[in-house]
């Protein structure tokens, strides 16, 4: 249905009333149409693990019980996909969240040269088969206008998929720069890479190159959409290069927080 109005000309009153009347419609048709994807999508994601689960309790029903061994196996694959349902959820509860961070982490802080050492520091121990190098460029730290977990929960993102996406290749590079007004980390692997025509979607939320193998790897396609929302909530930017076979390198960007900022954001927040 189109509710739209006409408009002949903007330039009376009427006119740009009728102007600004139709952009609010078009908008909210926009939201309207993005939610019910969005509704459609997560059925459609949840319809697979439902029916590995509801196929097993079927099978055991009818003739599985007695079978100790076809009951270990459906056990198992219950719980797994009980396991990636969990994790959808969370997922999509965080991607619903991620919208809303200028809202409610407005005075957040985060020291980023110590955050990206941390998350260095884990991945290498996490991943003892992986070769991790880090280039930081900063001589002394600087804060960035983000909630620490989130600053955390995006870098975890790259670089879970950096060593998911790695194949044999077990490299993987960060780095850490800064200019006047911003950071710049980079998260590089060296492993399958992504084509020009995926590279502009991977950031959907949904969206994998490959369905079947990130499935086996546990991804929902939500990871990259979760990162973007947030980076881009805080203001900042995420790109990504690539060539297939050759490896990704993702950057993102954060302003950073000038030292008198961060006195007013503190005296807002205590009233003085
Ligand atoms: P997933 O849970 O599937 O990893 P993401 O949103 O994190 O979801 O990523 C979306 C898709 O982008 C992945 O399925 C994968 O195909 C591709 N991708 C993401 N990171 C990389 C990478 N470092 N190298 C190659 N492909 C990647």
């Amino acid at each position: 249905k189109n509710r739209r109005v006409p408009v002949t000309s903007r330039n009376d009153e009427l006119g740009e009333l009728a102007w600004m009347f139709n952009e609010m419609i078009d908008r909210t048709q926009r939201y309207i149409d993005q939610q019910s994807q969005f509704v459609g999508d997560v059925s459609h994601e949840l319809r697979t693990p439902v029916a590995i689960i509801q196929g097993h309790m079927q099978l055991l029903e009818r003739w599985g019980k007695d079978d100790p061994k076809q009951l270990e196996e459906s056990i198992q694959a219950a719980l797994a996909e009980t396991n990636r349902m969990n994790t959808l959820i969370k997922e999509m509860l965080d991607l619903t969240r991620a919208g809303q961070v200028e809202v409610n982490f407005r005075n957040a802080t985060t020291p980023v040269k110590k955050l990206v050492n941390q998350v260095y520091d884990n991945f290498r121990m996490i991943h003892p088969d992986f070769h991790f190098s880090l280039d930081d460029d900063l001589d002394e730290d600087v804060l960035v206008p983000v909630y620490r977990d989130h600053l955390e929960q995006i870098l975890i993102i790259l670089c879970d998929n950096a060593v998911k996406y790695s194949n044999e290749r077990k490299e993987i590079h960060l780095s850490l720069s800064r200019n006047l007004r911003a950071v710049e980390i980079g998260v590089q692997d060296f492993g399958e890479g992504i084509s020009q025509e995926d590279l502009h979607r991977v950031f959907d939320r949904f969206y994998r190159v490959d369905k079947a193998r990130s499935r086996k790897k546990g991804g929902n396609g939500l990871g990259l959409a979760i990162a973007k929302r947030l980076v881009e909530g805080y203001h900042g930017t995420v790109t990504v290069e690539s060539q297939l076979g050759s490896g990704s390198l993702f950057r993102i960007t954060l302003p950073i927080v000038e030292p008198g900022d961060e006195k007013e954001a503190k005296n807002k927040e205590s009233g003085k």
